[in-house]
């Protein structure tokens, strides 16, 4: 069983831990792990270049939750975290001062960037990194490309409008400046990253995490090429809603869904991904038990739903997640 799943940070962390837990749970391979092989598309629009070093925050929260190295209270960066490199950076000026870099994550950061300085890629990066910890799935950057994520708004200040980095957008001001739009810078140049495009043709089954529709999986399906692999795959395509009863789970994809407008729900979500029959994304799409009447409209529209309970709250109910998509996915006809 090959299963590739598309996933940002958060979300995405949870997500495929639940994946590689239910697939050690079906397909064991007699030494604690999977006998699966679970390849995890890494959304990089959040990455950006701060003092002097190289972020990949989704990555990173992949790779740290997956190695059970992570904060589980704040719900990002390493557990043990110490912030006195920041304090100094601070006083000298350097840097975002809204924007602490913990210690032990800035060793993750100045190790990729000696590694890319030396002339590695991203995904040679990420493959270093993965080499520390064994974490039982296959991270790849979804493309090479620095396809940063900039945010249009309305500046408040000059009555006019501005672009920032998403990273300010989201952190100095909490997504509370309107969004007009979104852009990734070099996007049009960009190529699926080595692995991605054959990760997606090889798969026995195509999972889209709950993760922020617009600046993770959006920017992970703007990658040229990416998109049109999912269209090509002979696996099933399944989408997990990120959205529960109208709401955000956790974070604030409400701040970014209405730039691209669509509505907050699950069924906005499910349309806009869309059925691969009609020239969209997906085979069928998951949406939670409270949003069974969003997946009866959907069906009836022609994009295969159900409903399951979709909160993830620990391992296991990650894991039932997983299983509920796995079993969506391959009970259900592809498209093409
Ligand atoms: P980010 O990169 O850290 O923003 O994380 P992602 O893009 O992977 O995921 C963020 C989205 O995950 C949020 O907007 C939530 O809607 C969704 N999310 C977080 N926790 C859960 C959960 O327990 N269940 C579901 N269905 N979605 C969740
Ligand atoms: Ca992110």
């Amino acid at each position: 069983m090959r299963i590739t799943v598309l996933a940002g940070g958060v979300g995405g962390s949870r997500f495929v831990r639940g994946v590689r837990e239910e697939c050690a749970r079906r397909w064991p391979d007699g030494a604690g792990g999977t006998a699966a092989s679970v390849t995890v598309v890494v959304n990089t629009g959040d990455d950006i270049w701060l003092s002097g070093v190289r972020l990949m925050p989704d990555f990173d929260s992949l790779l740290y939750s997956l190695a059970g190295v992570n904060d589980t209270e704040r719900g990002w960066g390493r557990a043990g975290e110490t912030e006195r490199v920041s304090a100094e950076l601070r006083e000298w000026g350097v840097g975002w001062p809204w924007f602490t870099l913990g210690d032990l994550d800035l060793g993750t950061h100045l190790a990729r960037t000696v590694w890319l300085r030396e002339g590695l890629t991203p995904s040679q990066v990420g493959e270093r990194l993965q080499r520390r910890w064994p974490l039982g799935v296959r991270l790849i950057p979804a493309t090479d490309t620095e396809v940063d994520t900039h945010v249009r708004v309305a500046d408040p200040e000059a009555s006019d409008e501005r672009e920032m980095h998403f990273q300010e957008w989201w952190t100095r001001y909490r997504a509370t400046l309107p969004a007009l739009a979104f852009r990734q810078q070099h996007i049009a140049d960009a190529r699926p990253a080595p692995g991605v495009a054959e990760a997606i043709a090889d798969a026995d089954l195509v999972l889209i995490a709950p993760s922020n529709p617009v600046v993770s999986i959006g920017t992970i399906l703007a990658v040229p090429g990416i998109r049109e692999a999912l269209a090509a795959t002979a696996a099933p395509v399944v989408g997990v809603s990120p959205i529960i009863g109208g709401k955000v789970v956790r974070g604030m994809a409400d701040a970014c869904l209405p730039a691209i407008g669509v509505e907050t729900s699950a069924e906005g979500v499910g349309r806009h991904y869309g059925a691969r029959a009609q020239g969209g994304l997906l085979d069928a799409w998951l949406v939670d038990e409270t949003d069974a009447a969003a997946a009866a409209s959907l069906t009836a529209d022609g994009l295969p739903a159900a409903s399951a309970p979709l909160w993830m709250h620990d391992l296991d109910t990650s894991a039932a997640l997983a299983g509920a998509s796995i079993d969506l996915g391959l009970g259900s006809t592809p498209a093409s």
